[in-house]
């Protein structure tokens, strides 16, 4: 294990039918840091993370979480996952935001009813950690998209990861709550010390936030510190953001392309 890595993805390929989505995978996210994943809609991004998480099993090379090959890996409580789809609550939902933190626990201690004092802090403390404090009676449906998703990752925290994954977390945000959003991560990564991996095709707003960079598309085309990448060449930055412009093309990408 090369030290303090938190996740080693050592030479990774990937196909469901035909063509291989994810060629020779490399990368490491070291303990403390915050990584985003970037790429266009289609590289591979959700595949990867599939792959990380053990939904998927690549035939060809080795996935290691804490220094455990991935496949003999079972302490999930150590990592938290808030996946695309968590934010699909209607206004109907009948639960408050605590209710819906505490969730992350009910796997451990059956139904919340149950929930001691300590338990009860936890899911206060984890609320607190999002900035969701002030809404922790409000009914969940009655929230905004960009406030849903502190839930979900309150509710992700609350079983005290070392590692946090978000797919596209600022899908559904507003744009003007991003930087605030952002920096709500920064501080959980400065401040608690978790290590997170953040997946996101907007590459333009994440430059300054994350310490590290990883732009995938099949293959990895750069992955390493933030300074390092900006350094980069412009006209490799701009073979990258080519595959971009030719997947606009095709019709397959939204979002922002920066
Ligand atoms: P991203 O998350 O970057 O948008 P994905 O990992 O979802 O990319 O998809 C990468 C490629 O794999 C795309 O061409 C997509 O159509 C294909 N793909 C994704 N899921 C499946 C699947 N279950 N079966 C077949 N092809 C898939």
């Amino acid at each position: 294990m090369k030290e303090h890595a938190i996740i080693e993805v050592d030479n990774v390929s990937y196909r469901y039918e035909g063509e291989n989505v994810l060629e020779h995978i490399h990368l490491t996210v070291p303990k403390g840091a915050f990584l985003g994943l970037v790429g266009p809609n289609g590289s591979g991004k959700s595949t990867l993370l599939k792959c990380i998480l053990g939904i998927l099993k690549p035939k060809d090379g080795q996935i290691r979480l804490f220094g455990i090959d991935s496949r003999k890996f079972k302490d999930w409580s150590k990592i938290g996952y808030v996946s695309q789809k968590a934010n699909s609550f209607n206004s109907g939902f009948p639960a408050t935001v605590f209710e819906v933190v505490a969730m992350g626990l009910v796997s451990k201690k059956g139904l919340f009813r149950f929930l001691n004092k300590t338990d009860k802090n936890k899911v206060k403390q984890a609320i607190a950690n999002v900035g969701m404090s002030e809404f922790s009676a409000r009914n969940i449906g009655e929230l905004s998209g960009g406030q849903q998703q502190r839930v979900f990752i309150a509710r992700a925290l609350v079983s005290e990861p070392q590692l946090l994954i978000l797919d596209e977390p600022t899908v559904g945000v507003d744009a003007g709550n991003v930087e605030s959003f952002y920096s709500m991560l920064g501080d959980l990564n400065q401040n608690l010390g978790i290590t997170l991996l953040l997946v996101t095709h907007d590459i333009g707003t994440i430059t300054d936030k994350v310490t590290h960079i990883a732009c995938l598309n099949k293959y990895l085309h750069f992955h390493g510190e933030t300074e390092k990448f900006e350094e980069m060449k412009k006209d490799e930055l701009s073979n990258f953001y080519g595959h971009h412009v030719q997947v606009l093309e095709h019709g397959h990408a939204h979002g922002r392309i920066q």
